[in-house]
């Protein structure tokens, strides 16, 4: 399975920085998890095979640019762009921002090929499919309605925790896999910020270490994702300082196999 944080921000010469703005990742460039930096980073051979995008939860930097997405793609959609999500978040991006308001109700309208986005509506804590892959999504702790998911293709399987403070049913379906390649688990502040994090439900290094207790997996790498831009560097050392075999920071616009 090839996995690919998009990067969000760029340098002077055009090369992704280390800092992560938004959430975007892509799956064998079929899938996306989330669609924060979806409309800023794609090439133009994923820009024609994404179609398929699940929605975690509807906070801004993991729906950023997906309106400006679909927008991007409107005329030249033969098949509908498919909003895979909770039917609770499936409300909230129709009441929020798909709204006409901020942006068009995609979901009622047409190109000359048919409807532009559609809504698959996601059940929890049983398989379903997505393009070539079986996903299964579980609740995880957040302030909004929000799913941790586990991938697979058959051979791979790949978790992502999304945004996400302690919690229990993710790592019961993650300890319930038979082999897990690989985690993608967030750790946004820095341990100083905890009182920030528990209230924002984020993890901190220090908690993602306890957090990480549960796991009964050993061997996969644990990828560590969404670290607040401004306290990266502080982060990093603070993850570093766990000393947990296999741990290390996701860099955006590198492809990653498993
Ligand atoms: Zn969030
Ligand atoms: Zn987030």
């Amino acid at each position: 399975m090839r996995v690919e944080l998009l990067p969000s921000t760029f340098d002077d010469q055009g090369v992704a920085t280390l800092e992560q703005r938004l959430t975007c990742f892509l799956i064998d460039d079929l899938v996306a998890v989330d669609a924060g930096s979806i409309a800023i980073a794609l090439n133009n051979e994923q820009r024609n095979s994404i179609r398929d995008i699940i929605v975690t939860h509807p906070h801004m930097d993991h729906i950023a640019s997906l309106p400006i997405f679909i927008d991007d793609l409107y005329p030249l959609l033969q098949e509908p762009m498919r909003v895979h999500a909770t039917p609770e978040v499936i409300d909230l991006l129709e009441r929020d921002v798909f709204n006409w308001n901020v942006y068009p109700r995609f979901s009622e309208l047409k190109n000359d090929y048919g409807p532009v986005m559609e809504y698959v509506p996601i059940p929890v804590g049983r398989p379903f499919s997505v393009a070539h892959l079986s996903v299964v999504a579980v609740p995880v702790n957040h302030i909004v309605p929000t799913v941790g998911l586990v991938v697979s293709d058959g051979k791979t399987s790949v978790a992502f925790s999304s945004d996400t403070a302690e919690t229990e049913e993710f790592w019961k379906l993650v300890n319930e896999i038979k082999q897990l390649d690989a985690l993608l688990i967030e750790a946004s502040f820095p341990n100083g910020m905890a009182k920030l994090a528990e209230v924002s439900r984020h993890f901190t290094p220090a908690s993602l270490g306890q957090e990480l207790k549960k796991l009964t997996h050993n061997g996969m790498d644990i990828m560590a994702v969404h670290l607040k831009p401004t306290y990266r560097d502080e982060i990093v050392k603070q993850l570093e300082e766990l000393r947990i075999p296999k741990l290390s920071v996701m860099e955006p616009g590198k492809v990653y196999n498993w």
